[in-house]
């Protein structure tokens, strides 16, 4: 029974990741995600549902378009299988417990975040809303009406917070120091771990992001850091070390 299990959220994951990687790449581009359908991107020929069988139509095509014979790009399989793997570890992790969905959501949204925010500086709102309404969603199926209303709270005191943040980052630093993206990142933080552990979230993901903002001031000097993928990463780590890290807290503030 596992076994179909850890199969089945593999395949699911699979189908899943093919269609964020259309949500990633055609939103911040502003195109429909409907029209026109999957296509090569080098002669535009249109793709049967044949061809749009995750990994096994890449394995049998060798990698490339089946029409003008050009690759296709090794990263789309790789968005797949990643989405595959990451179904299956929540449900290594969890079960089928509240934590299994959330995590599902939290790292499909990370998945986009990572292609659109690093390809485009782009933090795109349908995914990430939809994330917000579902973390929302999950927590009033799982834990009622007042863990429901605690959780939009949350969100609204840190979207708050982050807009104080930029305000005066803002100002500090002479240019734009959270992103539109970010701020509104902030709400899913919250929203998922609440104020204390998203705060903390946030903090653990500046202290992830200052090697790779060192990195690219170094390498360039007007060099863009994408936030969101280091948010999104810090927001994860918390949800899933939440408990050692409320006890971690708890003990900080018995001092
Ligand atoms: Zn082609």
């Amino acid at each position: 029974m596992t076994t179909l299990i850890y199969i089945f959220l593999i395949v699911l994951g699979l189908i899943f990741g093919s269609f964020y990687l259309v949500v990633a790449t055609r939103l911040p581009k502003e195109e429909s995600i409907i029209k026109p359908g999957s296509h090569c991107d080098n002669c535009k020929h249109e793709l049967k549902w044949y061809e749009l069988i995750p990994v096994v139509s890449y394995i049998i095509q060798k990698g490339k378009c089946r029409k003008c014979g050009s690759k296709i790009p090794f990263i789309t399989v790789l968005i797949e299988i990643i989405t595959g793997a990451c179904f299956a570890l929540s449900y290594y992790l969890y079960g089928l417990d509240y934590k299994f969905y959330a995590l599902i959501v939290l790292l499909s949204i990370s998945i986009i975040i990572f292609i659109s925010d690093f390809k485009y500086y782009i933090i795109s709102d349908e995914p990430l809303f939809t994330s917000i309404f579902l973390i929302v969603l999950l927590k009033f199926v799982f834990f009622g009406t007042k863990a429901f209303v605690f959780s939009i709270l949350s969100g609204i005191i840190l979207f708050m917070v982050f807009l104080f943040v930029k305000f005066f980052g803002d100002r500090a630093f002479k240019k734009e120091s959270l992103g539109g993206g970010d701020i509104k990142l902030a709400i899913l933080i919250g929203v998922t771990l609440g104020v204390k552990l998203g705060l903390t979230a946030f903090i653990l993901s500046t202290f992830i992001a200052f090697p790779y903002a060192l990195f690219i001031s170094l390498k360039k000097k007007e060099g863009i850091v994408p936030f969101g993928p280091f948010l999104i990463s810090g927001l994860i780590i918390v949800f899933i070390y939440m408990s050692e890290i409320g006890n971690l807290i708890s003990k900080l503030y018995s001092y």
